[in-house]
């Protein structure tokens, strides 16, 4: 194709999962890892899943498995790798000292034109990339785990990146399928581990107080919240409202902010600290259905559902 390439540094998971989306829309992806064997085996995987899904009528993209296959190789040297490449995500295992020697080592190979990015979940690109000389020219792309399936990414620009940089990141993601969400800086936990803690926190604070048990907590969102938010998020909740009563947002909160303020204040406020007698406590609970040796089969069982979703979103 005529596509722009795409290189992955790093072929774990995430990287794998990257380089399956990019060959999804098309483009021409070169994987690099530390390891030899390692890009390999991502190579293999890849190549198996790409078949599977096929067959299990979930392959992204208008490509058969087999052309997507064809798009994607392996590289032994970042060089070669880097070579050719407009744009880069870097999927090293998340070490800030890490990032940085790498960000370092693909630094030179940065043209006017490269956009390199990393899988970070939790470090910005403030905390490494400061040094470089092509440091306007990075910025976080965070996927959600399986991002072949999870379409969300979060970019979070660092305080040097180009406007023009954080646009082409977001225009390249839309084009492959995902769904970007763009942050105007750097703050932690991104945005959705921000939302997910503060869900926690109160999930934890409830059972602590010996409201609900650990599994009812856990319906509340599956067969509560979790159902409608697949489709339209807390914002949007707000402005259509359930019962008619209200014919907007702002209505809504005329109506029930002194409702939500009254609730809140008998929040706990945060930071709250997950402690270990506590998790004991909900382990033994969620154990009595998910036991050890069966962990491994509820997290295959879970990456088939949100395909599932996945495809069925795609329906609707
Ligand atoms: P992983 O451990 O599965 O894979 C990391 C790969 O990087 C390995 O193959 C390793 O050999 C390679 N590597 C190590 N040092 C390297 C180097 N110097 N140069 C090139 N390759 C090197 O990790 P992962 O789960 O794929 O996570 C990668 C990144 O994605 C992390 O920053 C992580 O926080 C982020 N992330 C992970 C998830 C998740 O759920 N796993 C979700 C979102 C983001």
């Amino acid at each position: 194709t005529g596509k722009e390439q795409i290189a992955i540094i790093g072929s774990g998971l995430i990287g794998q999962s990257w380089a399956m989306i990019f060959a999804g829309g098309g483009y021409r992806v070169t994987i690099y890892d530390i390891l030899p064997e390692q890009v390999s085996k991502a190579l293999e995987t890849v190549k198996s899943n790409l078949t599977k899904y096929e067959t299990q009528g979930c392959l992204r993209g208008s490509l058969s498995a087999q052309q997507q296959i064809g798009l994607i190789s392996g590289s032994s040297s970042l060089e070669q790798c880097l070579q050719a490449a407009s744009y880069v995500q870097e999927c090293v295992p998340e070490l800030v000292d890490l990032k940085r020697k790498v960000f370092q080592q693909i630094d030179p190979f940065i043209t006017e034109h490269m956009v390199v990015a990393t899988s970070s979940s939790c470090i910005g690109v403030s905390q490494f990339a400061g040094d470089l000389k092509n440091r306007h020219r990075t910025l976080v792309a965070h996927p959600v785990n399986p991002p072949y399936f999870i379409p969300l990414v979060e970019i979070v620009p660092g305080p040097w990146t180009l406007p023009e940089v954080t646009a082409k990141t977001r225009t390249l993601l839309e084009a492959v399928g995902q769904s970007p969400v763009t942050l105007s800086r750097e703050v932690p936990g991104f945005a959705l581990n921000r939302i997910q803690y503060s869900i926690i926190n109160e999930c934890w604070n409830m059972y602590k107080d010996g409201l609900l048990s650990a599994k009812d907590i856990d319906k509340v969102m599956v067969d509560g919240l979790g159902p409608r938010y697949a489709f339209i998020g807390p914002l949007e909740t707000m402005h259509l409202n359930a019962d008619g009563n209200t014919v907007n947002l702002v209505d809504y909160c005329q109506r029930y902010a002194q409702g939500a303020y009254n609730v809140t204040s008998t929040f706990i406020p945060p930071p709250i600290l997950y402690d270990v007698p506590t998790a004991e406590d909900i382990l033994k609970e969620v154990q009595e259905t998910i036991p050890l040796e069966k962990i491994t089969e509820r997290r295959v069982w879970r990456d088939e559902r949100l395909a599932a979703l996945a495809a069925l979103k795609k329906q609707l």
